[in-house]
């Protein structure tokens, strides 16, 4: 499978009064070409400092890409100019952010902001401008996309304008959207819809996307891996089999408990006791020692060794790694 994203020990930092938060800590994940991956976690724990920085859109200074590389197509991005970077932007990868709102402009009408990135990225003339932008709208499910296209953005409801994110952000054709949070501010039914018109997105255009959500709920359906961050890193990486039938991390399995199921109506949602740990100061052990049922001795010691599960199932805990019999057995041996 053709790999279109592949970042390597990404470490980003943030310069406060207060010190140095490392907020993102030797994250390494790859996208296929095509395919959905979810970056899930609770808010804070990096996620969208990740998906910011193969953006290029983390705020220099004070935050900082400190190590690591970001390979789109092959192209270390965390070494291209500013200038190349912009016409990356929208262009290439595209971005959709949780609030609809924010991301229009109330004063200009939806079909001028459609327009927009076309006419500054490609030398499109306007009567193609104007035909892209009305199938983008029949792409969306936005109905009588001619009337609309003069209409402002108060003029949708929230699940609308939402649609109209999602067009701007696929008008240039991107191959790779990165979509943070995207149905967090909509209510449930909207969420599905708008999940569903991911998928079908996909499907007409080959996309590859990366879904940003702290909510596990969201992914199950659409989701083809799944990477569980914690405290800056990666700790769990799966095909959406894996992690939902299989997770091996003790801070996935608390996730998916926290998960309202259909076919477990009634059962009592089980939250994470605790809170993650202070990022000026990460522990060099597992960050999640200190919520973790399973801690060990070891485990705020040494930070655990990636193990392999299966090809595509990754996990960071000392209960999988090779190194705890080993460790055992000099124990028990004394
Ligand atoms: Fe729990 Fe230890 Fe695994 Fe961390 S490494 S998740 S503390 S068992
Ligand atoms: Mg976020």
């Amino acid at each position: 499978m053709e790999k279109i994203l592949e970042v390597k020990d990404l470490h980003v930092t943030f310069s406060t009064y207060g010190g140095t938060v490392k907020a993102v800590r030797g994250v390494n994940f790859h996208l296929n070409k095509g395919e959905t991956l979810a970056i899930v976690g609770e808010s804070g724990c990096g996620k969208s400092v990740t998906s910011n920085a193969v953006m290029r859109l983390i705020p220099n200074p004070p935050g900082k890409i400190s190590n690591g590389q970001i390979l789109f197509k092959g192209k270390d991005l965390t070494q291209v100019s500013e200038k190349a970077m912009r016409s990356i932007r929208g262009v290439d990868i595209s971005m959709i952010f949780q609030d609809p709102m924010t991301a229009l402009n109330p004063t200009l009408t939806i079909g001028t902001q459609l327009i927009e990135g076309l006419k500054e990225h490609h030398k499109t003339s306007s009567k193609d401008a104007k035909q892209k932008a009305l199938e983008m709208m029949r792409l969306v499910g936005i109905p009588n996309p001619d009337e609309r296209l003069k209409q402002y953005p108060h003029q949708f409801s929230g699940g609308m304008r939402q649609r109209i994110v999602i067009a701007i952000a696929l008008i240039c054709e991107p191959e790779l959207l990165i979509a943070d949070e995207p149905t967090t501010a909509l209510d449930v039914t909207i969420q599905a819809q708008i999940l569903e018109l991911f998928e079908k997105i996909q499907e007409q255009t080959g996309v590859s996307i990366i879904l940003i959500t702290h909510d596990l709920g969201v992914v199950a359906k659409i989701a083809d891996r799944i990477a569980v961050m914690y405290a800056g890193k990666i700790v769990e990486v799966g095909t959406r089999r894996e992690i939902f039938y299989n997770p091996e991390h003790p801070y996935t399995q608390g996730l998916l408990k926290s998960v309202p199921r259909l076919d477990l109506m009634g059962a009592r949602l089980t939250p994470i006791d605790g809170t993650p740990p202070d990022l000026f100061s990460p522990p060099q052990g597992c960050p999640f020692t200190a919520r973790c049922p399973f801690a060990m001795e070891v485990c705020d010691k040494v930070y655990p060794n990636p193990t392999a599960i299966s090809d595509s199932h990754k996990v960071d805990c000392w209960l999988q790694d090779e190194r705890a019999k080993q460790l055992l057995a000099t124990t028990a041996s004394k």
